[in-house]
């Protein structure tokens, strides 16, 4: 089959990052703003970032997902890059954590996942095109102690997007998985200064990355030139992940 390659960068199109208010996923949108993208962010609270259009959505519930993906395509057309980056810790080490803790944060990052996946793969189906990036992490594949519930959610997306590339690869649609280390956000911050510390010490990079370190990434993987590029897991952890 013959495809014509183009040099152009696509701009102008539909992009939908979900929990991009704040963090890495805020860095994702406004690198498409960047790029001169049609950019839209979910929210659950507080304001949206000047220049983004905002819809609010809670990937756990799917009647609140619909209702957003309704609301963007009616502002930017039917989203064409997804970004499922919403994401949730609850940490705990095995003995302690209880049934809810798993399932909540499962429910959130991956079955979140699945939900806005599903929501977007008709209009991309339609539109014979669509790039989707699901954020997953370097403890999907690499394992952290006290995170069984967030490493089995982030590796269950490396699963999902490889079955979507298998069903969806033919009509031009692409899926993969990004794999941040550790970045500087809110969710790291959290940590206890030990426990970074001795992170740090196994980082190759021997530093954690700014969250525009991973929005570029992102954004390749969503543009032309990685059109045949489907179904990986990049990391972009400094070296911590490799080999896995
Ligand atoms: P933050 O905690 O800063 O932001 C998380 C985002 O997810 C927020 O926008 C939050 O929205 C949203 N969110 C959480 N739960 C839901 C929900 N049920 N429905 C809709 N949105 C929700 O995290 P980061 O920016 O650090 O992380 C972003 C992604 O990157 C996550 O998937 C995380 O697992 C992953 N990651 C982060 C790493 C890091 O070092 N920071 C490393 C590897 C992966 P709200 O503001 O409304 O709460």
């Amino acid at each position: 089959m013959e495809v014509s390659v183009s040099n152009e960068q696509q701009t102008g199109r539909s992009v939908l990052v979900t929990g991009g208010n704040r963090g890495i996923g805020l860095a994702i949108a406004r690198a498409f703003e960047a790029n001169g993208d049609k950019v839209a962010i979910t929210y659950r609270s507080g304001d949206v970032p000047e220049g983004l259009l905002g819809v609010k959505a809670d990937v756990t519930d799917a009647g609140s997902v619909d209702a957003a993906f309704t609301e963007v395509e009616a502002a930017h057309g039917p989203v064409e890059v997804l970004v499922a980056n919403a994401g949730v810790t609850r940490d705990m080490l095995l003995l302690r954590m209880s049934e809810e803790d798993f399932t909540s944060v499962v429910d959130t990052n991956l079955s979140g996942a699945f939900r806005v996946i599903k929501r977007a793969s008709k209009g991309m189906i339609r539109l014979r095109k669509g790039r989707v990036v699901l954020i997953s992490s370097v403890v999907g594949l690499y394992g952290s102690p006290g995170q069984i519930n967030y490493a089995a959610s982030k590796a269950g997306l490396v699963g999902m997007a490889r079955s979507l590339t298998r069903e969806l690869g033919s009509r031009n649609i692409t899926a993969n998985v990004v794999a941040p280390g550790f970045v500087n956000t809110e969710m790291t911050a959290v940590l206890p200064e030990d426990t970074q510390k001795s992170y740090l010490s196994s980082i190759p990079a021997g530093r954690f990355a700014e969250p525009e370190e991973v929005a570029k990434v992102v954004r390749w993987i969503a543009s032309d030139e990685a059109a045949y590029i489907s179904g990986a897991v990049i990391p972009v952890d400094g070296g911590l992940g490799m080999g896995h």
